[in-house]
């Protein structure tokens, strides 16, 4: 059947992201969008810091980087501050970007381990950009700092006000023909030859009919789940914290926003600090298990930097995935399709990865088995890498101050995990698989910021020659200091590229 009306259920950063993003497909097509929601049930209210590709994302968008930022109160992130991750104290940058550059083939880190094994006390961090920037709290796009030198790019993403974001994807769709429609849905049609969804039916009566329905319903799953009940892995054997509380505060200490997010581990969770240019968004991730709702805001409002500026927003969630992402003529996209704990920012980006593959494997003739199993591929393993990234962080520790960390540090972790940090354990290795989102430096940064060392040196950092050891690893870290010492503070950058209005 041809794709002629694609329907999307529900007006939450997955929904307006997709509306924004199909729009541009109507310039060269006849083709219907509608996108419905309802602001009585509202939206998840969280989820607000971003990764690198999400950039991208707004610029195949072409929108304007300024007014985004401005309308969102967005700020710049150069990476996530972990804090009590491995020991209690300790605390790490985990950046965008690379530690240095490859050297004659070799990873840097491999040879950054040649150095210290020589003696060299500097600290990997020093050949990051992005670290040593967020450390003074600098920042400033390349194209303000370039100047025809030839000075490294700075790598980033966005804290944004998701609410912001979400009405300034809806003018941009809108803008470009996407109808939207107020209203709940009560019933679902399924198709009682194909078992298809054939139409919602909204409380009004109103019934719409669609060839494509993308579920952006949230945790809900109204159409992947209760209409087509397409099941549900559970990864909380792996991922035990179950629910969040999040809780804005002003920023009252008159500080600017730092050009980072921190993520900061408690007893039985963990909590984050995401600054955007008016507050910050807070909340605590925690283990229902070994902590209840009221010790959970407790310790967050223990923690806060400012006074809260709303209610305290309670959440439960089941990490995991939907045992397909696409069934039938419905894509779950974003909550509706898994859900893993905000820890690395990267929620909203796989609703931008679901969306850019839909994009591409849509053919408008019809949907496939091909492109339907393609897709369930690709997401299943884009979210089994990040799983692993994520258990990472908790089961790399030496914390054994809470019954929560105790589980955590001892607990069994998917092989695909074992095989990594046992190849890194062992001269350093890191294999990106599947094309994974997660680079080497991420790998390393979260491994070495955590404890886990390897035992001997990798032996291809011996090739490296003495000269190139010397001069190229020092000019490294030499430049990074210069244009950091040159750099604005992010709080008077973002003042003058992006005011909010
Ligand atoms: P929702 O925001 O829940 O939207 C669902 C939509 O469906 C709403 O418009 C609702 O009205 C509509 N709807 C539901 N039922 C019906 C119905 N019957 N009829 C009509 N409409 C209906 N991600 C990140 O990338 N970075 C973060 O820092 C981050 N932090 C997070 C922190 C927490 C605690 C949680 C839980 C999530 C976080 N996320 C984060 C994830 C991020 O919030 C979500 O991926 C993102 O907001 C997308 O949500 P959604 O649009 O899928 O769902």
């Amino acid at each position: 059947m041809a794709i002629e009306h694609i329907v999307i259920v529900g007006g939450g950063t997955a929904g307006w992201m997709a509306a924004a993003a199909l729009s541009r497909l109507k310039a060269a097509r006849e083709l219907r969008i509608t996108l419905v929601e309802s602001e009585a049930i509202g939206t998840v209210g969280v989820g607000e810091a971003t990764i690198p590709p999400f950039v991208g994302f707004n610029q195949a968008l072409q929108i304007d980087e300024r007014e985004m930022m401005a309308a969102c109160q967005a700020t710049f992130k150069l990476g996530i501050q972990f804090t009590n991750w491995g020991r209690r104290g300790d605390s790490y940058l985990h950046p965008f970007g690379n530690y240095g550059y490859e050297i004659d083939g070799v990873a840097f880190h491999h040879v950054w381990h040649r150095l210290k094994a020589g003696g060299d006390k500097r600290p990997i961090q020093v050949f990051n950009l992005e670290t040593m920037a967020a450390h003074f709290g600098k920042f400033a796009r390349q194209e303000d700092y370039q100047r025809g030198q030839d000075l490294p790019p700075m790598n980033y993403a966005y804290h944004i006000d998701a609410g912001r974001y979400a009405q300034f994807l809806r003018r941009y769709a809108e803008t470009r023909g996407v109808i939207r429609q107020e209203g709940r849905v009560d019933d679902v049609a399924l198709d009682g030859e194909s078992g298809d969804v054939a139409a919602i039916t909204l409380q009004s009566g109103e019934r719409i009919d669609g060839d494509l329905f993308i579920d952006c319903s949230g945790f809900r799953g109204l159409l992947i789940e209760q209409a087509l009940e397409t099941g549900y892995e559970d990864w909380t054997h792996w991922l035990p914290c179950d629910r969040a509380v999040a809780l804005p505060c002003n920023r009252d200490d008159g500080s600017g926003p730092p050009p980072f997010t921190r993520a900061t581990a408690h007893a039985a969770g963990w909590q984050w600090q995401v600054p955007l240019q008016h507050r910050n968004g807070n909340g605590h991730v925690y283990c229902s298990r070994y902590m209840s709702d009221d010790e959970a805001h407790d310790i967050l409002v223990n923690n806060l930097a400012g006074k809260p500026t709303a209610d305290p927003n309670f959440l439960r969630f089941t990490t995991g995935r939907r045992k397909k992402f696409w069934n039938r003529n419905v894509v779950a996209v974003g909550l509706s399709g898994g859900f893993m704990e905000p820890l690395e920012s990267t929620s909203i980006h796989l609703i931008n990865t679901a969306i850019t593959k839909l994009i591409a494997i849509l053919s408008f003739d019809g949907i496939t088995d091909t492109q339907r199993d393609a897709f369930n591929r690709l997401t299943g393993k884009e979210f089994e890498r990040i799983r692993d990234f994520l258990i990472l962080h908790y089961n790399a520790t030496e914390r054994d101050d809470s019954e929560f960390w105790n589980y955590c540090r001892t607990m069994d972790v998917p092989d695909t995990l074992t095989e990594k940090v046992e190849l890194f354990r062992s001269n350093g290795q890191i294999f990106r698989e599947d094309d994974e989102l997660f680079t080497e430096t991420s790998w390393a940064a979260v491994m070495m910021g955590q404890g886990v060392m390897p035992g001997s040196r990798n032996a291809m950092a011996d090739s490296v020659g003495p000269d190139v050891m010397g001069g190229e690893v020092d000019g490294i870290e030499q430049s990074i200091r210069w244009l950091v010492e040159r750099l604005p503070a992010h709080g008077d950058y973002l003042a003058r590229y992006c005011p909010a209005p």
